[in-house]
């Protein structure tokens, strides 16, 4: 390893800054690559108009004034030759510079372009003239008391010293490819001399990254199916036939196809990694029950892991139904649990009495023991870190474990950044729903929105208001309050209004909830607390506010609250200025082409919670962005791994195969 310090020019305190931006060595400074690149090329003045950036060089001429604005504003001007005119100069705050600016001396300008004055407010001054190719500068993150210059600098110290880079693509890949080796394509990147050698290196490091971060799916997936620790259980498919038939519904194609899926994973021997996947509404939760009832049925503790309280009871409850002629012994553990109850359930764990529990993340915490763990569910797991799994593997439990998520993946993640994983997806919705009705409404057409909520409550019907946030009134967003407010004014006379939000204690909205259950409550009011699994069905329509500062799959999200039985339900999305993407939400009411655009347009980020670009290996690579390569590597890393154990005694792989092993702990 090279150490920071020994690089010439870094000090302790220098080295501190280095390592403010996560850089802990010679190597990692190497692999801290430029976010963009400035091309300097000198400007066409004729072609530039007033406020333009330019980029000029010349001959200074004459002797530089300093001008004293006030105390702590100071300005240099002088005046350059170009090739076409002479420009006058004016450069702030660097008297420093002052000594080194003679008339004669060749010089650079970046800077604003003033035309009427014929004047360069200058950004930045090089000394010597424009080389006659355009000239490509990296610009870095960096952190005060950094430059971007010293940032270069050092890195360039290090690429004309003596250093060692790992270069991970096997040969015959990087032969095919035409490749240039790590080394230089590391060179171009921090010292590019053209546009072309630059992405051919760019191209380089990202397939790279793509084809590590492919292998190590694999790898995963390897060593969740050949767990020694799994668990394989006989499957009653009498039994649980027999159980579904009580229900008071037919299972949709999907649910079944759902069920054999995860009832196969349970059967066979090695661990289950599925994410089942469908619309909100659509009926996850009871082929969630049917995989904890076959659990039960082999003898096996179920965990059902929700992200809210709220959710928890609804679940309980459900449970308790679904559950009523079987012989199984539920609780539900969350954060209000009595100490004396806790106490119970955490003993009832240990000893195997309790068969399925129900909680938020309580169900994870250190001192909860379980006898024979053999399946966790966790319910919208994007909320989830993906690595939670990993708790139970550190307790020396192997649980099947399945996802359910409300946010589809799109497709191209679930081959790739989720390709340890096994989908299931419920894309039919059961059978007699209406499909809810979406408008965008602007804010100034507030009394038709009220007209519509009026007709909704004289049915009887519920509504969920959402708003943004509470509290941080920015002026222009409605908070909670306003909101009750407005409802207060609107309809105070005829509902009865709730308002639920974050900050609130969990008994006071627990008690508002099932207030709102009951009918109780007309109009509830809420932040984005009620995303996530509520079921209420009497509730006919969401109005959400402030809709633009809402990701699309949230809306849609928040819109699966309503349409949860046979009475026609609209969300009604309001904000100033109509967008396509509000728009789109009109059009359908299909998550998985919701998240598909979610993706085109936004890309790889805030939907997909832990795997985020730089906790796996992925520097410069952007998986939306580079998706063809990504492809590329797929494919490569599929047939890699396929010839991996004949390579194994290979030398040439040995570094793979470390960078592989590295992941045994951290998974
Ligand atoms: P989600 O996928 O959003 O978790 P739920 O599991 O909460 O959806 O199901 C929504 C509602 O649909 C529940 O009231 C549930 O009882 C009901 N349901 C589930 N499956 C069916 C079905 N096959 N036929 C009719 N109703 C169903
Ligand atoms: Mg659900």
């Amino acid at each position: 390893m090279l150490e920071l310090e020994t690089i010439e020019g870094i000090g302790p305190k220098t080295k501190e800054l280095i390592n403010k931006l996560g850089i802990n060595s010679g190597e990692e400074l190497l692999n801290y690559y430029p976010y963009r690149y400035d091309v300097i090329k000198r400007s066409d003045i004729q072609n530039l108009n007033n406020g333009d950036r330019i980029v000029i060089d010349g001959i200074i001429e004459g002797q530089p004034t300093i001008i004293y604005i006030n105390k702590s504003l100071k300005k240099i001007i002088f005046r350059i030759g170009t090739k076409v005119n002479i420009l006058n100069v004016t450069l702030y705050n660097r008297i420093h510079l002052y000594q080194e600016l003679k008339s004669g001396k060749e010089i650079t300008i970046i800077g604003k372009y003033d035309k009427i004055k014929n004047t360069v407010i200058a950004y930045d001054i090089r000394f010597g003239l424009l080389p006659p190719t355009a000239k490509i500068e990296p610009i870095y993150y960096t952190t005060a008391g950094l430059s971007v210059k010293q940032i270069l600098k050092f890195i360039t110290t290090i690429l004309h010293g003596n250093y060692e880079v790992l270069d991970l693509i096997p040969r015959y890949l990087s032969e095919k490819y035409n490749f240039l080796s790590k080394k230089e394509a590391i060179y171009n990147i921090h010292i590019p001399t053209d546009g072309l050698s630059l992405k051919k290196s760019r191209q380089r490091i990202k397939y790279e990254e793509l084809f590590m971060y492919m292998l190590k799916i694999n790898y995963l997936k390897a060593r969740i199916e050949n767990d020694k620790d799994a668990i394989s259980r006989t499957i009653n498919r009498e039994k649980i036939d027999k159980f579904i038939s009580t229900l008071s519904f037919e299972l949709t194609i999907d649910q079944q196809k759902a069920v054999e899926e995860i009832l196969g994973d349970l059967e066979r021997k090695g661990r289950m990694n599925r994410l089942l996947q469908g619309d909100v509404g659509s009926g996850k939760t009871i082929v969630a029950f049917i995989s904890i009832y076959a659990n039960f049925l082999s003898k096996y503790q179920s965990a059902l892991m929700v992200p809210t309280e709220i959710l928890a009871t609804q679940h309980y409850e459900e449970a308790l139904k679904v559950f009523k002629k079987v012989k199984m012994n539920i609780r539900l553990l969350t954060s209000s649990t009595s100490i004396k109850e806790k106490k119970e359930i955490y003993a009832g764990l240990e000893n195997g009495d309790i068969n399925l529990v129900i909680g938020t993340q309580s169900l994870i915490q250190e001192k909860v023991k379980y006898k024979k763990l053999g399946l966790v569910i966790t319910d919208e797991q994007h909320r989830f870190g993906v690595n939670q799994r990993n708790t139970f593997k550190e307790k020396g439990l192997s649980p099947d474990v399945l996802s359910m998520s409300a946010t589809p993946i799109p497709r191209s993640y679930a081959l790739t950044i989720y390709g340890d994983t096994d989908v299931s997806s419920i894309k039919s919705k059961p059978s007699g729903r209406k499909e809810v009705i979406t408008y965008f409404k602007k804010e100034k057409d507030i009394t038709e929105v009220l007209d519509m909520m009026k007709r909704e409550l004289d049915q009887n019907h519920q509504i969920y208001v959402v708003a943004p946030m509470i509290e941080e009134d920015d002026g222009n967003i409605e908070n909670v309050e306003d909101l009750e407010d407005k409802m207060n004014k609107a309809f105070g006379k005829i509902a009865k209004i709730g308002v639920i939000h974050g900050k609130l204690e969990n008994s006071k909205k627990n008690r508002i909830m099932t207030q709102f259950e009951n009918n109780k409550i007309n109009i509830l009011i809420s932040t984005t607390v009620i995303e996530v699994g509520v079921n209420v069905p009497n509730a006919s329509m969401i109005v959400i506010f402030n809709a633009n500062m809402f990701g699309l799959s949230t809306l849609h999200q928040l819109r699966g609250r309503v349409g949860r039985s046979d009475i026609q339900s609209y969300c009604l999305l309001i904000a100033k200025e109509s967008q396509e993407r509000l728009r789109l939400l009109e059009k359908t009411n299909d998550g998985f082409e919701i998240s598909e655009y979610d993706f085109q347009t936004r890309g790889e980020g805030d939907l997909f919670g832990q795997r985020q670009s730089g906790e796996i290996g992925l520097n410069m690579a952007n998986i939306s962005k580079d998706y063809k390569l990504l492809l590329r590597a797929k494919e490569d890393a599929d047939e890699f791994i396929n010839m991996l154990f004949t390579f194994e005694t290979n030398p040439e792989y040995f570094p793979i195969l470390n960078e592989l092993k590295k992941i045994e702990n951290s998974e």
